[in-house]
């Protein structure tokens, strides 16, 4: 098994996950998770703003089966956004439907997006829908344009690795996105595999969206990407305010306050929560290299 599958199998995996939500951040998670309390992710957030660094804020969640489970997840995201407004912070939030309740029903699921992205149009915050595994990703979409009928501070994400995802931002165009590789592990029928397809595909999507979308994110940690941007938006006189540049907290943090410096809008994916664990696992399956976080959480205790 190549490492990256080995820790996507971890990230999948329920027993570890509820054992890891036992202990507080471990293996050098807290080098990437802003914290597991809101007061914690709230300090994190104001540094990141004193910076000119947006946030888009994540409760971390997966493996959601029992209503219960999904409704402390909207409750606490709720109270994020009360934050948000109350301390005036310059976030908006990410969240994944899954751990609204897809998996366990799609009206309960719709229902609780809803009273989300409600509270959030009144206080005029951004939700953004996270996209997960091909499985879940025509019933997000659905759900995109049904809340759409009511509400206009959502948008979601496309990954470039899907064959279908040029005709999804076609369809999308109207709504503010954020173009990424893709973080799952799919299949031949879907999804391209090598990193060579997937990047051009990519390069494809940003390029296609920043000339006609309504507003793009750039998420990556790839400074070939964002060199490439950073010339075409200039060839093309695309505006500042049109697009915006993403990273995940706790990666390239110099090259994130650098671009902020440079006067690109830049927006750090900010996840916190007792449930790190899947995250986590992930960003180790991407770049086996943040290894290197483990090591240096436990040879510098
Ligand atoms: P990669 O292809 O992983 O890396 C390309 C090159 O960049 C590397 O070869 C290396 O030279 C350099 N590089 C990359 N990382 C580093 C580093 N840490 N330090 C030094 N050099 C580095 N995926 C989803 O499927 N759904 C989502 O909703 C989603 N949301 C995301 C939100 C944000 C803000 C970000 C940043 C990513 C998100 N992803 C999501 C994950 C995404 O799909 C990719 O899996 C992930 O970003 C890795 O791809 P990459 O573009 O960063 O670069």
């Amino acid at each position: 098994m190549a490492l990256k599958d080995f820790f996507i199998y971890l990230s999948e995996n329920r027993i570890l996950n509820s054992a890891a939500q036992r202990y507080g951040l471990r293996l050098g998670a807290q080098s990437v998770v802003a914290g597991v309390s809101i007061e914690e992710t709230v300090k994190s957030i104001k540094e990141l703003n004193k910076q000119n660094i947006s946030c888009t804020v994540d409760n971390l969640g997966e493996f959601v089966y029992e209503k219960s489970e999904a409704i402390e997840a909207k409750n606490k995201i709720l109270e994020v956004i009360q934050v948000i407004h109350d301390e005036n912070l310059d976030a908006h939030i990410s969240l994944k439907p899954s751990q609204l309740g897809l998996d366990i029903e799609y009206e309960f699921c719709k229902e609780n997006l809803k009273e989300i992205v409600a509270l959030a149009h009144q206080y005029n915050i951004f939700v953004n829908f996270d996209m997960e595994d091909y499985a879940r990703l025509h019933s997000s979409f659905e759900l995109l344009e049904e809340l759409n009928k009511e509400f206009d501070n959502i948008g979601t994400v496309i990954q470039a690795y899907f064959f279908e995802s040029e005709e999804l931002i076609e369809k999308y165009k109207d709504f503010r996105l954020r173009i990424v590789k893709g973080a799952y592990k799919e299949p031949e029928n879907v999804a391209y595999q090598t990193k060579s397809e997937i990047d051009k595909n990519y390069i494809k999507l940003i390029e296609y969206h920043l000339l006609n979308g309504k507003f793009t994110s750039i998420a990556t940690h790839d400074h070939r990407v964002i060199n490439h941007v950073k010339a075409f938006v200039k060839k093309h006189n695309i505006p500042n305010e049109k697009f915006e540049f993403q990273m995940l907290y706790g990666f390239r943090k110099e090259m994130q306050y650098d671009l902020a410096k440079e006067g690109f809008n830049f927006c750090t994916y900010l996840p916190f929560g007792k449930d790190w664990y899947g995250y986590f696992m992930r960003r180790l399956a991407e770049r086996p290299q943040n290894l290197s976080l483990v090591t240096k959480q436990v040879f510098n205790k």
